[in-house]
């Protein structure tokens, strides 16, 4: 009959520990080879992959587009800056020289709150309600 203990013959137990009991070893972490799936749109956003010469073009076309965008927008805000500046009635004149745009693109009278607050983005919601009572276009945020 085999001997089952696991205790090789002539050797002696080893006697119990004292004191508490040690708690089981932390399961360990196993690596099991692991394959995720990335959409080539996601792996193309953070270079992952190579894009072919379709979607390079296609980058370069969304890339001229979103350029375009981004320059009719701000020749629209110039306009609409120019109009805000010919307001003359009060008291609109005194809230939008409140409610000025500094040097980051944020409004100046704004309260905002929070050690970590930040000012809006400038045109703000008291400058762009100004701006639709007379009838000037102005495209919101940034
Ligand atoms: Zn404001």
């Amino acid at each position: 009959m085999a001997d089952r203990s696991g205790i090789p013959p002539g050797s002696t137990p080893m006697p119990a520990a004292k004191g508490p009991p040690t708690p089981p070893p932390a399961p360990q972490a196993i690596k099991i080879g692991h394959v995720v799936e990335v959409a080539r749109e996601l792996a193309l956003d953070h270079g992952l992959v190579e894009p072919t010469e379709q979607e390079r073009a296609e980058m370069e076309r969304d890339a001229a587009q979103a350029e375009e965008r981004r320059a009719e927008r701000a020749a629209k805000r110039d306009a609409a800056r120019e109009q805000l500046a010919g307001i003359i009635e009060e008291p609109a004149r005194t809230i939008l020289d409140l409610h000025a745009e500094n040097d980051f693109g944020e409004c100046t009278g704004c309260d905002f709150a929070g050690s970590e607050g930040e000012p809006p983005d400038w045109p703000c919601a008291t400058v762009i309600t100004i701006a639709r009572h007379y009838g000037i276009d102005i495209p919101e945020g940034t």
